[in-house]
């Protein structure tokens, strides 16, 4: 295939840019149109589960994953209320098992380890899609600014509320899923000794759960708080909450969940309302193909939403390394992808309530379905055949 097509990607998160990644690797040149200022990433961890880490691994990141993320010993739940533990998973054995590392690690050191590898000069800033025109034989795009480029392909990795999916795939808007994520980062040495401990903790009670885990090292412990609400009536889908709004919901918890709640500097908690869409049955549209969350958004509760996306990259790269034209190679990455990601899409979302439900005083090491046990570690991006 003609390796000087010009391919546009929309939005320089962590889909857009592993996407950019693969397709560098498969000898082309792809642009980033981002629509911030500058690259930023909220204050916050994530994890990287084997079927991620392989596909970054096979860019070239293993070095930089070893040396900055920490490997969870075990990811354990807690009750929430007597702070009895209840179950440890062991993920010490992830290497042997899935052959690639289960890894927790602040975001902004995820992005910048794509960004450097991308090249900022690569992405070009400030930049918001309002418009787009897809074809059989090219792209044409619109931006807020009121520039226009005409482009051979273009991948939208522009997230969950996508104007690409809104223009050519289906117009039905986001919807507020009921759940609420809370999040903030703490110093690890304001904390006892179980937060410096390479472990994912998770506290459950009814219809709420907290999470917390290490990241820089272990300087720092990155919390996400899940909790249910009937309605989003804030205006952002992401603001700055106080801390009093937050621990309403744990009140009589555990002495670590309070230790974690005291310890959020007050004005560094954030509350994002968590938004779904349905799975869509094609991604491709003329020349024009959707990535990540403007693909597939996935409520977090099985740690899969980026990953996911990584994963798409990954395919999206070897498919344009082994088809002969563009459009082959876009339906080789959704035929590889859909069904895949339809799948983490519908377990992820079902995880929240399925979570939710077990009721603490209950629960003994019942096995629990979760992302282990569902065979979703077991995928390697890098080496699954491809579907033409
Ligand atoms: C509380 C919480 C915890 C999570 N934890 C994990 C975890 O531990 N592990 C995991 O794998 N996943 C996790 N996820 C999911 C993960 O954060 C997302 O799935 C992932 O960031 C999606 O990446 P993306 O690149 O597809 O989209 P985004 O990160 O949304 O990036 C989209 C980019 O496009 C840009 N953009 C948007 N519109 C336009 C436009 N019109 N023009 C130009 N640019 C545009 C945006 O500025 C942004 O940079 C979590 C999510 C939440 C909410």
């Amino acid at each position: 295939m003609n390796r000087d097509l010009n391919i546009a990607i929309i939005g320089g998160g962590i889909g857009g840019l592993t996407a950019g990644i693969a397709l560098q690797k498969a000898g082309f040149s792809p642009r980033i149109y981002e629509r911030a200022p500058e690259f930023g990433e909220v204050g916050a961890g994530i994890s990287m589960s084997p079927n991620a880490t392989l596909g970054l691994e096979s860019l070239g990141f293993g070095d930089f994953l070893n040396d900055t993320a920490n490997e969870p010993l075990e990811q354990r739940l807690y009750h929430g209320e007597t702070g009895e533990m209840l179950m440890a998973i062991d993920r010490r054995n992830c290497r042997e098992t899935y052959h690639g590392a289960y890894y927790q690690l602040h975001r902004a050191d995820l992005l910048g380890m794509l960004i450097d590898g991308f090249g900022r000069e690569n992405c070009v800033m400030n930049q918001s899609l309002a418009g787009i025109d897809s074809r059989e034989d090219g792209v044409s795009l619109r931006f807020e600014d009121g520039h226009a480029e005409e482009v051979d392909i273009a991948i939208a990795a522009d997230g969950l509320r996508s104007v690409v999916r809104d223009a050519l795939f289906d117009s039905d808007p986001p919807e507020f899923s009921g759940h609420v994520a809370w999040r903030a980062l703490v110093p690890a040495n304001k904390l006892g000794t179980l937060s410096v401990e390479r472990l994912n903790i998770n506290h459950l009670g009814t219809g709420r759960n907290i999470v917390s885990y290490p990241v820089r090292g272990t300087d720092l412990v990155n919390i996400v708080a899940l909790t249910k609400a009937d309605a989003w009536a804030e205006e952002s889908w992401n603001a700055k909450a106080e801390k009093s709004e937050l621990t309403v919901h744990y009140e009589g918890w555990a002495d670590y969940v309070q230790a974690l709640l005291a310890a959020i500097p007050g004005d560094e908690l954030y509350r994002w309302g968590l938004f779904i869409r349905k799975p869509l049955d094609h991604w491709v549209s003329g020349r024009t193909a959707l990535l990540g969350d403007a693909a597939h958004p996935m409520l977090p509760y099985m740690g899969q939403g980026a990953s996911c996306a990584i994963e798409d990259g990954v395919i999206l790269g070897r498919a344009f390394a082994a088809a002969g034209s563009a459009d082959e190679a876009l339906n080789i990455y959704q035929n590889t992808r859909l069904e895949r990601a339809s799948t983490l899409q519908s377990e992820s979302n079902l995880g929240g309530d399925r979570l939710q439900a077990i009721v603490p005083d209950a629960f003994r090491n019942t096995p629990v379905k979760n992302e282990d046990s569902l065979g979703i570690f077991a995928y390697n991006p890098a080496t699954v055949p491809l579907k033409k």
